[in-house]
This record gives C-alpha cells, structure tokens and sequence, in this order.
C-alpha cells in the first residue's frame, strides 16, 4: 500500500464532513439530537459513494484497505467534525465474520446489504444471566432436518428494531465445555416466532429491546462455520472494534462544546467567582486526560500497525475512555447551572425550527449525562475489562 500523508488526509476528512454532511443531520448532531435510522442510512451511502464507508475492507470486498492509523485518522476527524458515526453490526461486525467465515453463498447474499446500507443488522449476543459471563448462554438451536429451531431470549440488542437482520449466538449443544456448543446463526427478523420488546432506558429513549424466539425456524444454510464453532468466531468479531473502542472524536467534539459552555459562565457577572475557578479547573483536568487518551491511543493503534501485540490495550482504552467520557457528561451538566436539572426526552426528537431555549440546551446535556451510564457497561463491563487488564498487563 501506498505511503499516505496522514496529516493531509486528516484535512481531506475535514473538507469532505464541511461540504458534504447533510444540513440537517449536521443541525442535529450539532444540538445532541437523536438521529433517525434514516440520517445514519443516508450518510453511510455518502460515505459509501466517496470509498470511505468500508475504510478497514480490503480492497477485495470494495473496501479502502486502510492502515489502523488511518482508519483511526477518519474516525478521530469525522467524530470532531459532528458527522455520526458507521453503525458497526454490519460494517465492522457481521461483515468481517461473512468474509472470513461464511460460504460463497452468505457472502453473496449478504454483503452488497452491507455496502449499500440497505440491509441493517443487530447483535444478538446478551441474555439475561450471559452478558460478562457471555458461554453462559442458553438461548437454543435444535437441528430439525434443514432447519434450526430457535428458542430462548436475548436481552439488551440494540436498534433490533431498526434491523432487519440479527447476527445471534445460540446454544446447539449443552453436553460439554460450555464454549463449545455454541454456534453463529443469521436470523431474518421477519422470521414467524420473533417478538421485539422495547426497553426505555434512563434517558427516556428507546435503543435496545429484547427479544423473544418461540420457535423460530432458521434455514440450516444460515449457520455461519461449523457448528459449535461460535465462540471463535464471536471473539474475532469483537477483535474489529478495537479501533473504535475509546471514541476519541466524538469527546473531542464534546470537549470543545465544553469550552464555550464554560466560556459563557466565565463570562457571567452572576455566577460566584469560586464556582467559575473550580469548573475552569475541571474542564482543565479533563482536557488533559483527553490528550493522554488521544496519545496512548495513537501509541497503541501504531504498535498494531507495526504487527506489535495486542494485549490488553483494547481493555485499557476502553476503560479511561468511558471513564473519560462519564467525566465530560457529569461536567456538561454542572456548567448548566440552574438548568442542570432539565431533561425532556421528546426534545431530542423536536425539529430545529428555532434555537434552543437554555432548559432544552440543559436536557440534551442532561441526556448525553444519563445515556453515559451506559458506555461502561455494554461492549465488556469496566469491572471485566479491568480483569482481563490484570491479567493480560499485569501477569
Ligand atoms: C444500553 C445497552 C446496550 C447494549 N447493547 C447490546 C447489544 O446490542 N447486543 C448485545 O448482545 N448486548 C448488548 N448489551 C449488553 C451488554 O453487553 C451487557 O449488559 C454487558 O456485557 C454486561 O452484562 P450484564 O448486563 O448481564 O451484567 P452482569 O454480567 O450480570 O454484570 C453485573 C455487574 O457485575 C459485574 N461483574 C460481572 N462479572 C464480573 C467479574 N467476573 N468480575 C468483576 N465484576 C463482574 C459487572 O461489571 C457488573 O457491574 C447492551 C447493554 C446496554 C446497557
């Protein structure tokens, strides 16, 4: 592959968000609104039609072939930018599964879906008593001439109700070690026996569901691998998100809207001197921590460039990430002051007909504080991420 000057192509990714994100998604994103699957569809296929939406695909499969550095150069600049993020379940989940794993049929079935946005997938992975303790999953498949017959539930899957497509972990074997009697089904949700129950979360939003299987009947041609081989293949799924596990662009983005926010109270004749000296000191040390993040990040993904080890870096990075993250929405809501208390959920979804009031800039701050409480726990709770780094980085 060809050298590329990071620098100009971080430049590159500025001048294309500029001139060709969508007003009013770029409104949204801007004001911390919900995004429709709509807006997200419509930006991929704009990725899609500049080469950029398959950025880590090798060329093979129509993708850029990109190095780690620059891949994390596109998603460091178009997170800053305020373009939304790649949905990963098809572009950096299931579609390098199909790649490595599937059969010529799979992968011409369900690849160009991938490409084109048009087909949107979900990760069926949790159930209720197997989300750390993942191999505990009892959600079953039993072999019934050429079909699968799924029962059980998954819990927590998010935007299930956007897809049309999960990729699932299911039990086709409980004689054993519990690792190996789990297989990769794709399951059509348009599939008779699936019900979908949407779960509110604190913010007041509807992102994830669960989902029950009454005997649901899935060609036999839908398992992915052998059978009993899904442990495997659900670990090298979760090796493809290492890249973006500690989001730096988005908190980036979120950090400067931070310093105009603080610039504000600074700026305010009413608010007590003390006050306006410990917030300046907080917004201070998150900076700073932000930096070390952005520095440990580019010195990891670096290192897997030059073929250096993993370990347990995507752990780490996880973890001050969110941490980091948490940090920065605790701090968005303290600058609110009086109106650090709003939060309308329907004001997500409210059109930018006019600017926002200080009560509704509050509730998007508000929101962005309670829907953190999330990032710690999905994709590896912190606790579990910092006993693989125990054992891992500290033997
Ligand atoms: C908003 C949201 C979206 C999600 N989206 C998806 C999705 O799309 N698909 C999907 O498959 N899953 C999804 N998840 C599930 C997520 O991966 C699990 O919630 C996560 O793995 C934790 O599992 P659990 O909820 O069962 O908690 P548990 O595993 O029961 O953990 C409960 C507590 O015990 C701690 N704990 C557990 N084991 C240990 C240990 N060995 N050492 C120390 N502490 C431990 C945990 O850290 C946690 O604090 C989502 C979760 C959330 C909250």
């Amino acid at each position: 592959m060809p050298d590329v000057n990071i620098a100009a192509f971080r430049q590159e990714v500025r001048d294309f968000v500029a001139a060709n994100l969508p007003d009013d998604i770029r409104e949204k994103v801007s004001r911390y609104r919900d995004l429709d699957k709509s807006d997200y569809v419509r930006w991929q296929k704009i990725l899609q039609d500049r080469g950029w939406l398959l950025g880590g695909w090798a060329s093979e499969w129509g993708g850029a072939g990109w190095s780690p550095i620059q891949q994390l150069a596109f998603l460091q600049e178009s997170g800053i930018a305020g373009a939304p993020m790649i949905i990963p379940y098809g572009v950096s989940m299931v579609g390098p599964v199909i790649q490595r794993f599937g059969t010529a049929e799979q992968k011409a079935r369900h690849i160009p879906g991938i490409v084109s946005s048009d087909i949107w997938w979900c990760q069926g992975y949790s159930e209720t008593g197997a989300g750390s303790d993942l191999a505990s999953l009892k959600t079953s498949a039993r072999r019934d001439g050429d079909h699968f017959v799924v029962n059980g539930s998954k819990m927590w899957t998010t935007e299930a109700h956007w897809a049309d497509w999960m990729h699932c972990l299911v039990r086709t074997d409980a004689s054993g070690r519990k690792q190996d009697g789990i297989s990769f089904l794709l399951i059509d949700m348009q599939t008779p026996g699936i019900t979908i129950r949407p779960i509110v979360t604190i913010d007041g939003q509807h992102h994830t569901n669960q989902i029950f299987f009454d005997d649901v009947r899935v060609p036999a041609e839908n398992l992915v691998g052998e059978e009993g081989a899904g442990w495997k293949i659900a670990k090298f799924l979760l090796s493809h998100e290492r890249l973006s596990i500690s989001d730096t662009g988005p908190k980036l983005r979120l950090m400067n809207r931070l310093r105009d926010m603080n610039r504000a109270v600074q700026a305010d004749p009413h608010v007590d001197p003390m006050l306006k000296a410990t917030l300046a000191r907080r917004l201070a040390d998150v900076a700073v921590e932000i930096e070390t993040l952005r520095a440990m990040e580019h010195y990891f993904v670096e290192g897997w460039d030059m073929g250096r080890p993993q370990g347990a870096d995507a752990s780490i990075l996880k973890v001050r990430g969110t941490e980091i993250l948490q940090k920065l929405s605790i701090l968005a809501t303290d600058l609110q002051g009086v109106h650090a208390a709003s939060h309308d959920p329907d004001h997500l979804h409210r059109t930018a007909d006019r600017p926002d009031t200080p009560a509704e800039i509050a509730s998007a701050m508000t929101h962005q504080y309670l829907y953190g409480r999330c990032w710690s726990i999905f994709g590896g709770t912190n606790e579990v991420q910092r006993n693989l780094i125990a054992r891992g980085a500290l033997g």
